[in-house]
C-alpha cells in the first residue's frame, strides 16, 4: 500500500480522497493555487504546498510543480480526482518516469478512450452497442451523404477530439448534410485544433445511463450497476440517480455484465464509467470516461462501497476484492449538484458565503469543501457541493431530498438550490419519466420563472 497521497485537485473531490487516505492510514499531501491558501483541502491534509497563481494551467495542471511537490514531501503517488490531469495519459508517463504511482488507468487506455472514433471501435470490438453511424472518420461530402442515408436521417456529426458539447452538429435531412458538416467541421478544428468528424444516428429522446466499473488490471472486473444522469442542461449533468427508474434488475445486469466482460478483456485498472444512451430498451455506446466521476456517491450509497478506497487498493497492485456476487443494491439514491450559479439565468456567482447550514438527518450526505466565511474564487468550476440523500424507495429518497433541500442554508451566493426545490415537485420527476432534453425544455417553458 501506499505511504503518502498527493492530491492533485481542489474542491470536494479533494476531500473525499482525504477522507479516504485517512481511514486507510494513509498520510497525505495537497497541493494548491495561490487562490486556495484557505481551502478545506488544504487545512484537511497533513502537509501542502502551493504550486501557484491562480490560474488553473498555472496550478492545478502545473506537472513540473506537481512533481517538484511530490519529491519535497516523499509522496508515493498522486490522486488526480476528475478534471484537470486525471484523463492525461501523458502525465501518467511522466509520473511513472519519475517513479511515481497514478492513481487511476493504464496510460494505453485513457489514450484510447480519449479518441472518440478509437473509443467507439473499441467498444465495438469487446461487444458493448455503439450508436449506428460511419466505421471512423468521415472526410469526403459524397461518403457522408451514403452513410447518412444508410443510417437514415436524423444525424449527428462530432469531432473526434470532441468534449463538452462542441463540435456536433444534427442534420435532419440530405439537404441539411453538406451545411452541418462544414459547421461541425470549423467548429472542431477551432476548438480541438483537428477537423476529423464522425457520423452517427441522432436518437432523439433518450435516457443517459451509464455503468461504473472497478478492475484490477489484471483481468478481474465489476460493475456496480447503473446512474441515470438524464437531467442535463447544455449537456452538464444536473441530477443523478440509481438505480434508474427506466431499468429493471435484468436490463442492469445483462448489460453491466456485457460492460463487465469487455473490462476483464481489456484488462482495466481502476475505476471507470462506460456512458450509454438509452432508447427504446437499446444501448448505445457514447464514451468512456477513465476516472472517478462527480457523481459516484449515488454508487457508493447503494452498494455501500468506497470506490476510492478500491481505486486506491487496485492502483497500489493489490487484486480485486469484491466478486460480483458480493454487490449487492440497496435502495435508492440521488444527488443533487449545487452550483454558485443564478438559478434562472445561471450566470455563475462566486462569492463570499455569509451563512451556511448543512442538512443532516437519515440517509442524507453532502460532499462540500465550502463553509462559512469562505469566498469561492472565480476562477475554477462552480460546484459549492454535491447533496446526496439515500432512501429505501425512489419514493423515500425523494421526500428526504425534499426534506434536506429545506433544511439547507446557503447565502451571500446565487445558487441552483431553488432550481432542485422546483425540480422534487415536478410531476414528471416524481415518476422518474424525464430523458435528456427534458431539463431544457422544461426551462425553455419558464419552468424557473413561475
Ligand atoms: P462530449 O464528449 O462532447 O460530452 P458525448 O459523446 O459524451 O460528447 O455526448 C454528449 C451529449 O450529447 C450526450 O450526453 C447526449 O446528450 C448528446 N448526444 C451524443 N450523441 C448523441 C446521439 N447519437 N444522439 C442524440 N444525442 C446525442
Amino acid at each position: 500500500m501506499f505511504d503518502k497521497i498527493l492530491i492533485a485537485n481542489r474542491g470536494e473531490i479533494a476531500l473525499r480522497v482525504l477522507r479516504a487516505c485517512k481511514e486507510l492510514g494513509i498520510k497525505t499531501v495537497a497541493v494548491h493555487s495561490t487562490a486556495d491558501a484557505d481551502a478545506m483541502h488544504v487545512r484537511f491534509a497533513d502537509e501542502s504546498v502551493c504550486i501557484g497563481p491562480p490560474s488553473a494551467k498555472d496550478s492545478y495542471l502545473n506537472v513540473p510543480a506537481i512533481l517538484s511537490a511530490c519529491e519535497i514531501t516523499g509522496a508515493d503517488a498522486v490522486h488526480p480526482g476528475y478534471g484537470f490531469l486525471s484523463e492525461n495519459a501523458r502525465f501518467a508517463e511522466i509520473l511513472a518516469d519519475h517513479g511515481l504511482h497514478f492513481i487511476g488507468p493504464k496510460a494505453e487506455h485513457i489514450r484510447i478512450m480519449g479518441d472518440k472514433i478509437e473509443a467507439k471501435r473499441t467498444a465495438k470490438r469487446l461487444g458493448i452497442p455503439v450508436v449506428p453511424g460511419s466505421d471512423g472518420g468521415v472526410t469526403d461530402d459524397a461518403e457522408a451523404t451514403r452513410i447518412s442515408a444508410e443510417i437514415g436521417y436524423p444525424v449527428l456529426i462530432k469531432a473526434a477530439a470532441g468534449g463538452g458539447g462542441k463540435g456536433m452538429r444534427v442534420a435532419r435531412s440530405a439537404e441539411e448534410l453538406s451545411g452541418a458538416l462544414s459547421t461541425a467541421r470549423a467548429e472542431a478544428k477551432a476548438n480541438f485544433g483537428s477537423d476529423a468528424v464522425y457520423i452517427e444516428k441522432y436518437l432523439g429522446k433518450p435516457r443517459h445511463i451509464e455503468i461504473q466499473v472497478l478492475g484490477d488490471g489484471k483481468g478481474n472486473a465489476v460493475h456496480l450497476g447503473e446512474r441515470d444522469c438524464s437531467l442535463q442542461r447544455r449537456h452538464q449533468k444536473v441530477l443523478e440517480e440509481s438505480p434508474s427508474p427506466a431499468l429493471n434488475i435484468e436490463a442492469r445486469n445483462k448489460i453491466g455484465e456485457t460492460v463487465a466482460k469487455a473490462m476483464r478483456e481489456l484488462k482495466y485498472l481502476g475505476v471507470g464509467t462506460v456512458e450509454f444512451l438509452y432508447e427504446d430498451g437499446e444501448f448505445y455506446f457514447i464514451e468512456m470516461n477513465t476516472r472517478i466521476q462527480v457523481e459516484h456517491p449515488v454508487t457508493e450509497m447503494i452498494t455501500g462501497i468506497d470506490l476510492i478506497f478500491e481505486q486506491i487498493r487496485v492502483a497500489a497492485g493489490a487484486e480485486l476484492s469484491l466478486k460480483q456476487s458480493d454487490i449487492e443494491f440497496r435502495g435508492h439514491s440521488i444527488e443533487c449538484r449545487i452550483n454558485a450559479e443564478h438559478p434562472v439565468t445561471f450566470r455563475p456567482s462566486p462569492g463570499k458565503i455569509l451563512h451556511y447550514h448543512a442538512p443532516g438527518g437519515l440517509g442524507v450526505r453532502i460532499d462540500s469543501a465550502v463553509y462559512q466565511g469562505y469566498s469561492i474564487p472565480p476562477y475554477y468550476d462552480s460546484l459549492v457541493g454535491k447533496l446526496i440523500v439515500h432512501g429505501k424507495t425512489r419514493q423515500e429518497a425523494l421526500m428526504r431530498l425534499n426534506r434536506a433541500l429545506e433544511e439547507v442554508v446557503v447565502d451571500g451566493i446565487d445558487t441552483t438550490l431553488p432550481l432542485f426545490r422546483t425540480l422534487v415537485r415536478e410531476a414528471d420527476i416524481i415518476d422518474g419519466n424525464y430523458h435528456i432534453h427534458w431539463l431544457e425544455q422544461f426551462l425553455a417553458r419558464g419552468g424557473m420563472t413561475a
